[in-house]
């Protein structure tokens, strides 16, 4: 076979990316196992149930204001009004009260309001003479009182499954009253770099011997509350220590994501070793630049991603493929990251037959506010530091060879991916 390797017939047709995404998120399956956590230690978890309010939200009639609740039924014809203040209600009152008839009642924000009054007049409308408030402008009925279940009511759904509970979902868990929630069980991840070249970067490097990038990039990336990181460190391409550390991480997680190894090379051993051990190869090869040898497929439940070796390779193929088949594998409901409007600072030339996504930093924006941007670099994939300057990715079309500048192209940013 043309790369030496003897791998499921399928996974050597050249894939696009597309269709490599689409197969990758049809072999992720979430993991089936979920647990019922208190609230405060399932921040940061995957949502495995649809969440439903258990009560109105608000919960009764309430002030919206510092100030005073009334009748509107007690004021007079007119334009001058003066009625005692006949009690007073704060947070957390009952609601319980006796102000007498034709009297207001001292109220504050978060307070019920009781059901004979039915308005609330802000503080700052109102003078206070003695125990007498007195004000000239006439109040609408409902004025400042926020309505039971005018937010939510109870039963109503909050929140879908496969969302991750992050400040926004905690807060409206609480404040429907939910003390408990069923999350998704921590997704388990291993890691390791293969290369014998690689040292740790507090390590003398010897001839020959590089930093090991991709393994600190990976423990970044996958630094999630939802998931249970193993991390191998960094394997010498010794075809028999390589085969035993993916066997066994193939036996104890559900993802496993290595760099290196999956190309034609002599000493890319990855594609041999994962069929080996009967792991079933579903993409071998993907047409995008960078990162044309990403492989993924399966064994048993776990799904193996095998990422390339440059730093920026493996960054790439991870963001537009891996990280989207890990999201799934977690049970998270997000697929696509959001992609926006760019336009191109300078012409672009390139070769024309993959897609490429290539670093590039924003360099201003144009006068409709769109931003423009700069490629740093045409050939970058090894290039790592230049990731480090760029704001996100140009997305650009396989068949395209050159665009012009000013071009509307579509872009990635950094922060909007994983
Ligand atoms: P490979 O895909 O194993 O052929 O590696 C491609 C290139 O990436 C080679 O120049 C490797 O030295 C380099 N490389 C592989 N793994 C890493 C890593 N973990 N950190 C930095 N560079 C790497
Ligand atoms: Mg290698």
């Amino acid at each position: 076979m043309a790369d030496g390797c003897d791998c499921d017939r399928n996974a050597l047709i050249y894939q696009t990316v597309d269709a490599a995404l689409t197969l990758g998120l049809s072999i992720a399956h979430p993991v089936d196992n979920t647990e019922s956590l208190p609230l405060q230690q399932a921040i940061g978890r995957v949502l495995a149930e649809e969440c439903y309010s258990k009560v109105d939200m608000p919960a009764f009639d309430n002030s919206a204001m510092d100030g005073y609740a009334i009748r509107t039924g007690d004021l007079d014809e007119g334009t001058e009004f003066e009625l005692p203040i006949g009690g007073r209600m704060a947070a957390g009152d009952s609601g319980m009260h006796n102000a007498p008839l034709d009297s207001a009642l001292r109220i504050f924000t978060g307070a019920p309001v009781p059901t004979e009054f039915d308005a609330v007049l802000m503080q700052e409308d109102c003078s206070v003479i003695a125990d007498r408030i007195r004000f000239s402008r006439r109040p609408k009925p409902g004025q400042h009182i926020r309505r039971t279940g005018e937010d939510l009511q109870v039963g109503a759904q909050i929140l879908s499954r496969g969302c991750e509970i992050t400040a926004r979902e905690a807060a409206v868990l609480a404040s429907s009253g939910h003390g408990r929630v069923k999350v998704y069980r921590k997704l388990r991840v291993t890691i390791f770099s293969t290369g014998s070249e690689l040292r740790e970067p507090d390590e003398v490097l010897g001839p020959g011997q590089i930093y090991n990038s991709n393994r600190y990039m990976l423990l970044a990336l996958l630094n999630k509350p939802w998931i249970d990181l193993t991390d191998c460190g960094q394997i010498e391409d010794a075809p028999k220590l390589l085969k035993r550390v993916l066997e066994e991480a193939c036996e104890t997680s559900d993802l496993i994501v290595t760099t290196g190894g999956v190309s034609v090379g002599d000493e890319d051993h990855m594609p041999r070793l994962f069929k080996e051990i009967g792991g079933e190869t579903d993409v071998m090869k993907v047409a995008m630049k960078p990162g044309k040898p990403i492989m993924f497929g399966r064994r048993g439940d776990a799904l193996y991603v095998g990422l390339p070796g440059n730093p920026v390779s493996a960054y790439v193929t991870w963001q537009i493929i891996g990280s989207h088949m890990m999201a799934r594998k977690a049970g998270l409901s997000h697929t696509q990251p959001e992609s926006e409007q760019a336009v191109l600072a300078e012409p672009l030339q390139r070769h024309a037959g993959r897609q490429e996504f290539r670093p590039v930093r924003i360099e201003g924006k144009s006068s409709d506010g769109t931003p423009q941007l700069r490629c740093l670099a045409a050939s970058y994939s090894g290039r790592v530091a230049l990731l480090a300057q760029s704001d996100g990715l140009a997305v650009i079309p396989a068949e395209i060879a050159h665009l012009p500048k000013g071009h509307r192209i579509e872009f990635l940013r950094f922060n909007r991916l994983f």
